[in-house]
């Protein structure tokens, strides 16, 4: 039903699924870097073409799978469910004689702003996204990360300072501005950010008072631009900044100093542990494949009464 070919594959029919070298035939399950590929046929949700071709081109031949609108794909019927992930990100199910299987590609099961709630079908078979897949990933309320979020660029304003959140330009950008504006902040973004914003605003997401950065815009405003891995994320004239990073591995105490940055929220787009666990829980699968994430969340599931195992180790004995 699946196998590895230095990428994840749903064997008959051939479909690559988030492989990121070109391929005949594959499924894009959302628009981040890692996933997608200039591919000769690529099967993806309609936003998530909007943002595909944003990065690779819009002459790639794209067959778009909204969600719930199941289509034939030789002998399989796929389908698409939000992944909660990012706009329109996907989890596919695919259906052949075989049985039910579920990629879930990357996903997260709570709320978001700005990105379709996550639907999580039943399936046969699980191909699971676990990269928090370790106890100590246990995120705290999302309320309460964003009450940090807003109380931190308050007082940041107030102290004449310019808070500079650092996020990654597809998601969880857009989800911060949605945060903050939704609290009375208006955002200025870095141009590469503001550019997938714009996408997001064509699709009928609403970012409240959101624009370009520019200095002569900054009393009053937050300012997200990229990751300081980034060589681009400097803009002129940002005045002192206050620098802030949010994501998930700032569960992690070492996350500041990695990112460089003054503060390290723990607001993620990947389900965290216990959603993890729900997953599997909800989905009820005879079999388990795990994808990223530690080796060891694999046994953790088997622990937990599922039939599970990492994708390294499930493809070396071939049992998929
Ligand atoms: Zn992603």
């Amino acid at each position: 039903m699946i196998h590895w070919d230095n990428g994840l594959f749903l064997t008959r029919p051939r479909l690559a699924l988030d492989v990121r070298r070109r391929q005949p035939a594959a499924f894009v399950s959302h628009a981040h870097a890692d996933h997608i590929a200039p591919h000769e046929l690529a099967y993806m949700t309609p936003p998530t073409r909007r943002l595909y071709q944003h990065r690779v081109g819009d002459h790639r031949r794209v067959v778009e799978l909204p969600y719930g609108a199941p289509r034939e794909f030789g002998d399989a019927r796929l389908t698409t469910y939000p992944a909660g992930h990012c706009l329109g990100s996907a989890m596919l199910l695919a259906e052949t004689d075989a049985g039910r299987v579920l990629y879930t590609g990357d996903y997260k099961l709570g709320d978001s702003a700005t990105a379709e709630p996550a639907e999580l079908p039943r399936a046969d078979v699980l191909v699971m996204e676990c990269t928090f897949g370790q106890p100590k990933y246990a995120l705290p309320p999302r309320e309460q990360t964003i009450a940090e979020l807003v109380a931190l660029v308050r007082s940041t304003l107030a102290e004449g300072a310019t808070p500079v959140i650092h996020a990654y330009p597809l998601g969880k950008s857009q989800e911060v501005t949605r945060l903050l504006t939704a609290a009375g902040v208006p955002v200025l973004q870095h141009p590469h950010i503001f550019a997938i914003s714009e996408i997001y605003q064509q699709c009928g997401v609403d970012l409240g008072d959101v624009q370009p950065y520019h200095r002569d815009r900054l009393p009053g405003a937050a300012v997200i631009t990229l990751p300081k891995g980034s060589r681009f994320f400097r803009l002129p004239g940002m005045g002192r900044p206050v620098s802030i990073a949010a994501t998930g591995w700032a569960i992690d105490p070492s996350t500041k100093f990695r990112w460089q940055v003054d503060h390290a929220l723990p607001l993620s787009d990947h389900a965290d542990y216990s959603e993890l666990l729900q997953t599997a829980e909800r989905v009820q699968p005879r079999e388990i494949i795990c994808t990223h994430g530690p080796a060891d969340f694999a046994g953790r599931l088997c622990a937990a009464g599922f039939h599970a195992r990492h994708v390294s180790e499930a493809f070396q004995t071939r049992m998929f």
